[in-house]
């Protein structure tokens, strides 16, 4: 088949390029000149696991080729994919016009019966506006279908070519029946409904893995509160094939460029139809508030945080993507800098995209784990990269002014810090060589 995906983005270029692989020819486009130069020199946009590696082997094939000429890529295609963001507004409401923007320029270039798929997370009754503003550019024949995207930067590679599922929201059975086909080689875990259905499933989706999330995280504040331990407590629940032991992680909260702005999203959408989502409003607060936990500990560890160095692992809203769209690291570091500490910050791929966010005068960037350590009052772990879990945990308490961690994602195991003098503040587990007074 034909493919055309519009906006290479992280979910854009991964579906473009695993498209290509499972056999289809793919032109991938974007507006952005730079992105398609460096695409065309065999450059990647951004950091994602394995994705180099299959875009060099399709793009060699001649099975993937990137453009920024939308109207000849539209032309020649059977089925065009919109994958352009869809950011929050100030509301909290998703911001429409790329998906607007680019329909229209879809619109006045298709070229025979075309298949329209919206892969961007759109409010319920999107595509039912993606139809009128294409009827209006055209008069040739299509379908507009939906087709949310589920995959996770970090692994979204490997989420694309083994998903768990693939929901397909059609309103004929021509459409539905390409689709399907499209996506056999990848799963027979198939969902064919209607258009609303299928936007629905993909806010309800994020919604509920962000209430799961903000719930452990309550949970793991109760824990702090009464000695107990969340990583037992989760696993504990997580044993009851009802739960599931996924999403039971305590941390910091969620980042990234999806929960924040799904659930917000959803919130007004069912605003929009006068229903208050008071569960999914908590979830939201409750995320917010979690990540002042980080700022909490450092206080009953060190007192007064003016004149303090805070080194800061982690970046990056998870680990495996140079991601920083909301990630808790912002306000964190947003926070340190307005208590008077010079955070020392590091991330493996994520420096770059987050000095474009925050080139704050105070932030000393560091070279690696270890620069970001030395002569620190405290380490802060903000994301869970390997090279942060795997660390020699003596050496960083010989490198410290002083050795307090504040782990934000569970990292390290009682054992593992008993065996170092680390004053050790995770979530929802007890302190380990919390020895407060010595410090203040
Ligand atoms: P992104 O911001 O990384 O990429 C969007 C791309 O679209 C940009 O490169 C931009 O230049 C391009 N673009 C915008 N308008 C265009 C136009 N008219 N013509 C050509 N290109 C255009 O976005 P993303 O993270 O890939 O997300 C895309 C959508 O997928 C969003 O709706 C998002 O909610 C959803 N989604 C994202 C993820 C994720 O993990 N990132 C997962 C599932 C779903």
């Amino acid at each position: 088949m034909n493919i055309t995906v519009i906006g290479t983005g992280y979910v854009g270029l991964v579906s473009g390029v695993c498209y290509a692989e499972i056999g289809n020819k793919v032109t991938c486009v974007d507006k952005d000149e730079n992105k398609i130069k460096l695409l065309n020199r065999g450059g990647i946009p951004i950091y994602e696991p394995g994705l180099q590696e299959l875009l060099m082997v399709n793009a060699d094939a001649g099975k993937l080729t990137f453009t920024t000429d939308l109207e000849s890529a539209v032309r020649s295609a059977d089925l065009v994919i919109i994958a352009v963001g869809t950011p929050p507004l100030p509301s909290g409401e998703a911001d429409l016009r790329y998906i607007e923007g680019a329909v229209r320029e879809v619109a006045s270039s298709i070229h025979g019966y075309t298949i329209v798929a919206v892969k961007s997370t759109v409010p319920v009754g999107t595509n039912d506006r993606v139809r009128q503003i294409i009827a209006e550019g055209t008069t040739q024949e299509f379908d507009v279908v939906s087709v949310p995207e589920f995959l996770r930067e970090g692994s979204a590679v490997k989420d694309t070519l083994n998903p768990d599922r693939i929901v397909i929201g059609a309103d004929n059975k021509r459409a539905a029946d390409i689709l399907v086909e499209l996506h056999i080689p990848l799963t027979e875990e198939i969902v064919v409904t209607d258009i609303r259905s299928a936007e629905m499933i993909k806010y309800a989706s994020n919604a509920f893995l962000a209430t799961k999330i903000s719930f452990i995280n309550e949970i793991a504040n109760i824990c702090e509160k009464m000695g107990a331990d969340v990583g037992e407590v989760a696993k504990g629940m997580g044993l009851d094939r009802r739960i599931g032991p996924a999403f039971l992680k305590a941390g910091i909260g969620y980042g990234g460029s999806c929960f924040p702005k799904d659930t917000k999203a959803l919130i007004q959408i069912a605003g929009n139809v006068e229903y208050d989502f008071k569960l999914l409003k908590s979830v939201v607060e409750v995320n917010q508030t979690q990540r002042w936990g980080v700022i909490d500990k450092l206080y009953r560890a060190l007192g007064s945080l003016s004149g303090r160095k805070i080194a800061i692992w982690g970046l990056a809203f998870k680990p495996g993507t140079d991601d920083v769209r909301e990630a808790p690291a912002i306000e964190i570091i947003e926070k340190l800098i307005e208590l008077g500490a010079t955070p020392k910050v590091y991330d493996p791929v994520a420096m770059d995209n987050f000095r474009e966010l925050m080139d704050h005068p105070s932030i000393s960037w560091c070279l690696n784990e270890w620069d970001a350590v030395s002569g620190c009052d405290a380490v802060c772990l903000l994301t869970e990269w390997e090279e942060f879990c795997n660390i020699d945990l003596h050496k960083v308490e010989q490198l410290m002014a002083r050795p307090v961690m504040v782990d934000g994602r569970n990292v390290f195991g009682a054992e593992q810090i008993k065996q170092t003098s680390i004053a050790y503040y995770p979530v929802g587990r007890p302190p380990i060589n919390d020895k407060i007074e010595e410090i203040v």
